[in-house]
């Protein structure tokens, strides 16, 4: 099963792909990880993404695009792939759409999870991620059992910088700029379904195994 993710920061995405690529068992590719590791590891790649994600800014499409089209070619993902956060914009989903055909494959879902922007800056100033799992933890609507701590691994849990109150607001217009294009590209294809991602996580989970399985 070939899926892609999509949703503004904070929409519940990374909280989702952790659950759906357990169900399915495929790989999960964030692009955003992808992202923060090579920065971690300061790589060619990680010094060119870092100044963009830093201001909250898209990399530019052709990085984005190229890591992608590199890591969809490898062997575990012919069993299925689920996309969190690529693509994001129409030349990235029309790049994706040439690389799955080149393939011999198609996407069979694209979900959208819909959250209002108001919403989206208290998830994201609260959001706090698991170093080991990249689980994603809320102090308020999903709190660790130990405050700070992974539940499953006692990883140390840590914040983002671009989730930083000075980073996020500018995150999410760039992202709403492109989402609405995006949205028509899918709905012409056929293939969008959205969920409402205002709802508990498990629920929202629920609904989105129902549409994958329907
Ligand atoms: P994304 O990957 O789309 O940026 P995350 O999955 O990291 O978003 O979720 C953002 C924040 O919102 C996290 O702190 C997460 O725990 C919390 N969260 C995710 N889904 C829900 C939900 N349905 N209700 C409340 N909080 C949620
Ligand atoms: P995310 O973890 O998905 O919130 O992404 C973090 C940051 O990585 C974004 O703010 C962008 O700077 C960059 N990024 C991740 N995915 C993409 C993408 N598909 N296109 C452009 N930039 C991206
Ligand atoms: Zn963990």
């Amino acid at each position: 099963m070939n899926i892609i993710l999509m949703g503004l920061p904070g929409a519940g995405k990374g909280t989702q792909a952790e659950r759906i690529v357990k169900e399915f068992d495929i790989p999960h590719i964030s692009t955003g990880d992808m992202f923060r590791a090579a920065v971690k590891n300061e790589t060619p790649l990680g010094l060119k993404a870092k100044s963009y994600m830093d201001q909250g800014q898209l990399v530019p499409d052709e990085v984005v695009i190229g890591i992608v089209r590199e890591r969809l070619a490898m062997e575990d993902c012919e069993k299925g792939f689920l996309l969190d956060g690529f693509p994001r914009t129409v030349p990235q989903a029309e790049a994706l759409t040439a690389t799955v055909k080149e393939l011999g494959r198609e996407i069979d879902h694209v979900i959208n999870i819909n959250v209002r922007r108001e919403l989206l800056i208290d998830r994201l100033t609260g959001r706090w991620i698991c170093p080991v799992c990249g689980a994603s933890y809320h102090t308020m609507f999903n709190p660790p059992k130990e405050a700070g701590i992974c539940d499953k691994d006692g990883g140390k849990l840590y914040q983002r910088d671009d989730d930083k109150l000075e980073v996020v607001s500018q995150r999410l217009d760039v992202n709403i700029a492109q989402t609405q294009l995006l949205i028509d590209y899918y709905t012409e294809q056929g293939l969008l379904r959205s969920i409402d991602g205002e709802q508990d996580i498990q629920v929202v989970f629920e609904e989105i195994k129902s549409l994958l399985r329907g």
